[in-house]
């Protein structure tokens, strides 16, 4: 249950939404609360970001900071409802919601069209642009976006039709003493091998983009502490017992977790 406030020993993921890009009845989409060195940090803003704060009494000035992986609509399509519900709750502290670049500016039309105008919110909204090879901190937390293959397909296929940009990041997320990596949306597991060469305290990677056999493949030898699969693909989540003893089996030293919506990571 996301915190009304953080603590700063408190190193822990609220999962508010653990499901994929398809749509689905028990599953909210990808967004994930990290409360780490005294920071709450939200990554991603599916549907129903919201709802899930909303319903946990959140405090809306509680927040430091939003991170977007990429703008495929179940990492984004809840944005501008959460934004619509801090200008109505009163939010009063400045926020900055970190992206991809090419985005900034449709983004900030959208809103506009949907009548959230920066003279009604009580506080200050930035939009920074993800910066590549670089890290930048919210609050207490330095975040590293490594760029993913993710897109590279509709990069191929649409980038001389449509002038947008096609960038997905995963990330690594250091504070109290603790490195963690979150994938967000992948090509390949081969994404995260450059983010593996330090230890890991707590790995989220999606399972949607590849066969869980190809990704096990890849995290087995890596110092990760533990993992979590997140985003699981609906062929995966079938015969998720399985899976889950696969895990066991090609990763026996990392212990390995599945979490649903409203489950808490701690690391
Ligand atoms: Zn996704
Ligand atoms: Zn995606």
């Amino acid at each position: 249950m996301p915190p009304r406030k953080t603590s700063r020993a408190a190193c822990n993921v609220h999962c508010l939404g653990t499901g994929d890009g398809w749509p689905c009845a028990d599953r909210n989409h990808s967004s994930y609360l990290y409360e780490l060195a005294g920071t709450l940090l939200l990554i991603d803003c599916g549907e129903s970001v919201t709802r899930s704060l909303t319903a946990r009494k959140f405090d809306w000035n509680a927040l430091d900071g939003i991170v977007l992986s990429h703008t495929h609509a179940d990492h984004l399509g809840g944005l501008a409802m959460l934004l619509q519900g801090m200008w109505l709750e009163g939010r009063s502290r400045d926020l900055t919601i970190h992206l991809p670049g090419h985005v900034i500016k449709p983004l900030r039309n959208l809103l506009h069209h949907g009548y959230l105008f920066d003279e009604l919110f009580g506080f200050q909204l930035k939009f920074q642009p993800l910066p590549v090879g670089k890290s930048f901190t919210v609050g207490k937390v330095r975040l590293t976006p490594h760029p993913t293959s993710h897109l590279d397909g509709f990069r191929r296929a649409f980038q001389k039709k449509y002038r947008v940009g096609f960038d997905a990041y995963c990330f690594v997320i250091e504070g109290a003493g603790k490195r963690v990596v979150h994938s967000a949306d992948l090509g390949a597991p081969q994404d995260l091998l450059p983010v593996l060469t330090k230890p890991v305290d707590l790995l989220v990677c999606e399972l949607a983009h590849f066969t869980p056999a190809d990704l096990f493949a890849t995290l087995g030898g890596h110092a990760i502490k533990q993992a979590a699969f997140i985003h699981l693909a609906r062929n995966v989540r079938a015969r998720l017992t399985s899976v889950k003893r696969m895990a066991a089996r090609r990763l026996p030293d990392i212990p390995c977790r599945f979490p649903n919506d409203g489950d808490v990571l701690k690391f």
